[in-house]
């Protein structure tokens, strides 16, 4: 079973730091079921390839069923599986790989953060739907797919095709995310989960889903399929992912009824955005005037809100509290904030700053950035930075927002975000906001923390501890807020900190 990653970013030797595995070196790495080598077949400045390359023992493979390993029966692997790439490939990649796919690289932090030209070759795909399903899954994630069936043999064509597919994906991605589609998608084609299906694989899936299973328009098969059709662990995937609200571009093209007229007017547009702001709220009453579950009927109880549309709520209606008029959203992600921000005429100016150059692109796109009218764009400023380095564009606002970004920086670099945001852009109030740990134990299936990308996760103890510590070195006060449903054993699911400078600092 092989694979290949090649990248003709330059120097693109660079390959070698986001994997975490010298060019030079030939490395294996023991498997419960065989022997992962990684080998670079190339690494000039201009074209650089690693290789995975999976022997399997299939003696190891049948001694090594247990409770977390793969679980084969011998008829299934004699036939095909040392020679296809599968399931195990996705296993053993996520191994070997596991910084790279968890977007992390000290090295070279940035690189990680950037989407690459990539190039993945896999020779002998297992693939249950053929080349058109290969297309159907990778082309919304912004692949192109080159998929040809693998003939049977290849002197006698009239036997046909057989079941594999040769893939190559080209794009240009971040390394992080090719991994992790490569993880999700590979089982997915084979539709031959190699190992027991345990509970905690609802829990890998939404942690290798992140930021694109969401919206992907076949998400309901591929979580199927991923699950090996333990519907109600799809079901509780699918939720899950639901409430992190992650979406991929796909879902960010506006439905043609919602676009703006081109001449329409500054007055309009006020309107138009009182009315979408109300909108939001009417919807919300709808969904809390909802009648009860009934107990003896099993009605189904209404659908919950998602967590980051109530924390855009509360971030929202603290601002309108405080009076702020100018606001900028820190790590500002996809823009949806700000889109709200823009649709209140009442924040006259409003930026967003990230970064992820990848995030600000699709921002862009969502907020319909070429065609917004010019006095909206007039109010919006967007641009990329590191909330760790002093900007002089972070200035100037009444307020700051930190939405579920302080959990995503390192902790020794937290200090110098403190600096940057308290110290040096100084807005009369920040608002922070950060997942509670303490809440993790009501997520059903959660092992670990809620997103792969996650530092820490703190106790409310621990964030107000946080919270007051650097209120205290810079001037300011704090008080805090709960957002989504404060439970009254472990808290709400998200903690927010508002904080106030002093008058007379
Ligand atoms: N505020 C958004 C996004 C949260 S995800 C929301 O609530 O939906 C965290 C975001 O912080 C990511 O977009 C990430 O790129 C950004 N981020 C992480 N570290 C950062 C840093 N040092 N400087 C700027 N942005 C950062």
């Amino acid at each position: 079973m092989l694979l290949t990653i090649s990248t003709t970013a330059r120097p693109a030797t660079d390959l070698g730091f986001l994997l975490h595995k010298h060019p030079e070196r030939v490395q294996e790495f023991g498997q419960s079921f065989g022997t992962a080598t990684v080998f670079y077949p190339e690494a000039g400045d201009e074209r650089c390839t690693a290789a995975l390359m999976l022997d399997v023992d299939p003696v190891a493979l049948v001694r090594s069923r247990g409770r977390n390993s793969p679980d084969f029966s011998l008829s299934q692997y004699v036939n095909d599986r040392p020679y296809a790439a599968s399931s195990l490939l996705a296993v053993a990649l996520a191994d070997v790989f596991r910084t790279a796919r968890a977007g992390r690289c000290k090295a070279r932090p940035e690189l990680a953060e950037r989407p690459l030209p990539l190039e993945i070759r896999l020779p002998a795909l297992p693939c249950r739907g053929g080349p058109e399903l290969a297309r159907r899954l990778f082309e919304p994630l912004g692949w192109d797919v080159a998929a040809e069936s693998v003939p049977l043999d290849e002197g006698f064509p009239e036997w046909g095709d057989s079941r594999y597919v040769r893939l190559t994906l080209s794009g240009t991605l971040r390394l992080a995310d090719a991994l992790n589609h490569l993880y999700v998608l590979l089982p997915v084609l084979d539709d031959g989960k190699h190992y027991w299906i345990a509970p905690d694989e609802v829990d890998k899936l939404v942690r290798a889903g992140t930021g694109w299973l969401h919206g992907h328009p076949e998400r309901g098969l591929i979580t199927r399929r991923y699950m090996g059709r333990r519907w109600a662990l799809a079901r509780t995937a699918l939720a899950r992912l639901a409430e992190l609200g992650d979406e991929t571009e796909e879902e960010l093209e506006p439905p043609v009824a919602e676009e703006a007229a081109p001449d329409e007017s500054a007055a309009d547009e006020a309107a138009a955005a009182e009315a979408e702001a109300e909108g939001e709220t009417a919807t919300a009453e709808a969904e809390t005037g909802e009648p009860a579950p009934d107990a003896a009927t099993g009605e189904p109880a209404p659908k919950a809100k998602p967590l980051n549309l109530r924390r855009r709520e509360a971030v929202l209606a603290t601002l309108e509290e405080l009076g702020a008029v100018s606001v900028i959203d820190l790590g500002c992600g996809q823009g949806e904030l700000v889109g709200a921000l823009l649709a209140r005429p009442r924040f006259a100016r409003v930026a967003g700053t990230d970064v992820s150059s990848m995030a600000l692109t699709i921002a862009a796109r969502k907020l319909r950035l070429e065609r917004m009218p010019d006095s909206k764009r007039a109010r919006l400023s967007l641009f990329q930075g590191a909330l760790t380095y002093t900007d002089k564009r972070l200035t100037g606002y009444d307020a700051a927002v930190l939405m579920e970004v302080i959990e995503h920086v390192d902790p020794p670099r937290l200090t110098a975000l403190e600096r940057v945001v308290f110290g040096h852009a100084r807005p009369q109030h920040v608002l922070v906001t950060t997942p509670n740990v303490e809440h993790n134990v009501r997520y059903e299936f959660l092992t670990g923390l809620r997103h792969p990308d996650h530092r820490f996760e703190w106790t409310r103890a621990e964030f107000q501890a946080w919270a007051a510590r650097v209120a205290a070195d810079y001037g300011y006060q704090v008080v805090f807020k709960p957002v989504g449903d404060d439970d009254p054993e472990v808290g709400p699911p998200t903690q927010m900190g508002v904080f106030t400078r002093d008058q007379r600092s």
